[in-house]
């Protein structure tokens, strides 16, 4: 690319805080306020004319978006990269707490300020303008750059991304490898590295949400008839936190290992000998939230109800629980496990509609992960690339039918904290070095499509 460091950064954060302020706001599933997503199509038009004159911009569901850029070289298989239009809400009564207000797109205090900021805004903006540079430049890639940016990403991705991937198997197209929202450069790692670390998410964690019902016969609480149906479902409740789900290091393994030259001695002496240590290395990241979320499916009770007056015994009172399920469990599994755990006197079943299964876990030893960290080594180079298992649920977790390996990837510094700010209050991205995320993706097309 042509264009100086600090053009780059001044034209990326221009065009993302102008992206911050058109409140694309996914308030759940079927309520899209397409005239907002219809604004942000309209500036990013006018942001990126030769992306829309070169390149092909269909609409899917009106609203999702996938841009072709057509390669010299229809045997090679394309690339995609993903990012989503749509945000979270700020929670009412919270617009106060944030630093910069959420739709501002302030740059103050080292910061631009918005909901969006970083998921997904600075990453669609980012990899649209990289494409622009180059095409000024007069690139013109070998192998096909897929573009696919979904609407609907915060309510699991079922006009969007979905379609999109299964439009793309009617036209027989296996990507190389997908590149989507994920990790980040970290600055240090609680307990693992004080130096920064490139996350690249490899595989993601499934959901399944279970509802537990206990009944009795009710009736006055002066002469209660023992266990009380809110007594049974507080048992079942404690021993599904006592009994948390077993703990595997397999999935984070890859992790640890990738983290070993950043260790000091005791640590790395720890992790480095598995075989013998795992008893130690599970109690000792079992004991930070993010670190056990980890090594194992998690239990969390998210809801409770039961009884409507003091001197009334309930017949029925119920509670919800939320697991996350790490790659290896299956939704089932699970359900078995909870079952077991919860014993007769409670009813079991599924609730909700976003349960699914954990995703496969992408290589970290394929051509394609050569390429995209060799990238991110050559723009991030005081970071250590780390293949990372997410949390949360993205959109590219549909296209595990037509790629088999798919990465998650945000080319942007942050600290642990600020992970919190995303779908939280302040959500924001350092200004400094903004830049080097347009520059991620033009080297990651150049190289990868040259
Ligand atoms: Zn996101």
């Amino acid at each position: 690319m042509t264009s100086s460091a600090d053009t780059l950064t001044e034209r990326f954060l221009e065009n993302l805080a102008a992206a911050v302020r058109i409140e694309t706001v996914n308030h759940g599933s079927d309520s899209a306020d397409s005239e907002a997503f219809q604004s942000l199509h309209e500036l990013l038009a006018q942001s990126y004319p030769l992306v829309h004159s070169k390149c092909s911009v269909e609409k899917v569901n009106d609203l999702s978006l996938l841009i072709t850029w057509e390669g010299t070289d229809p045997d090679l298989e394309p690339l995609v990269v993903m990012a989503h239009q749509d945000v979270v809400p700020v929670e009412p009564g919270t617009e106060a707490d944030w630093e910069q207000p959420p739709f501002s797109g302030a740059v103050e205090d080292e910061y631009l300020w918005g909901r969006g900021a970083l998921d997904d805004k600075g990453q669609l903006i980012a990899l649209l303008e990289a494409a622009e540079h180059l095409l000024e430049d007069g690139f013109e890639p070998r192998r096909t750059i897929i573009i696919v940016s979904g609407h609907d990403e915060e309510s699991g991705g079922f006009s969007g991304a979905q379609p999109i991937s299964n439009l793309l198997a009617t036209r027989g197209i296996t990507p190389f490898f997908v590149v989507d929202e994920g990790g980040g450069i970290v600055k240090s790692l609680p307990g693992l590295s004080k130096e920064p670390v490139a996350l690249v998410k490899t595989s993601e964690k499934g959901s399944v949400t279970v509802r537990l019902t206990a009944r009795g016969e009710g009736g006055h609480s002066s002469a209660p008839n023992l266990p009380t149906t809110i007594g049974k479902l507080a048992k079942a409740l404690r021993s599904l936190e006592a009994n948390q789900l077993p703990a595997r290091l397999d999935v984070m393994e890859p992790t640890l290992q990738a983290l070993l030259p950043r260790m000091g001695r005791v640590t790395r002496t720890l992790f480095s000998n598995l075989r013998v240590t795992s008893g130690a290395v599970i109690r000792l990241l079992g004991r930070r939230p993010e670190t056990n979320a980890m090594i194992r499916t998690t239990t969390a009770i998210t809801m409770v109800r039961g009884g409507v007056k003091e001197n009334v015994l309930p017949q029925e009172a119920w509670a919800v629980v939320n697991f996350r399920i790490i790659p290896g469990d299956s939704v089932q599994s699970v359900i078995d496990f909870v079952r077991k755990k919860v014993g007769k006197d409670v009813e079991v079943e599924t609730e909700g509609e976003w349960n699914s299964e954990p995703s496969g876990v992408s290589s970290t030893t394929s051509e394609a992960w050569q390429s995209l960290s060799g990238v991110i080594g050559e723009v991030f180079p005081e970071a250590q690339v780390t293949p990372w298992t997410l949390i949360a649920a993205t959109d590219s977790r549909h296209f595990e039918g037509i790629a088999s390996d798919i990465y998650g990837f945000s080319p942007f510094l942050l600290e642990m904290s600020d992970m919190e700010r995303i779908h939280g209050t302040g959500e924001r991205m350092l200004v400094e070095g903004a830049g080097r995320a347009v520059r991620f993706y033009a080297r990651l097309y150049e190289s990868v499509c040259s």
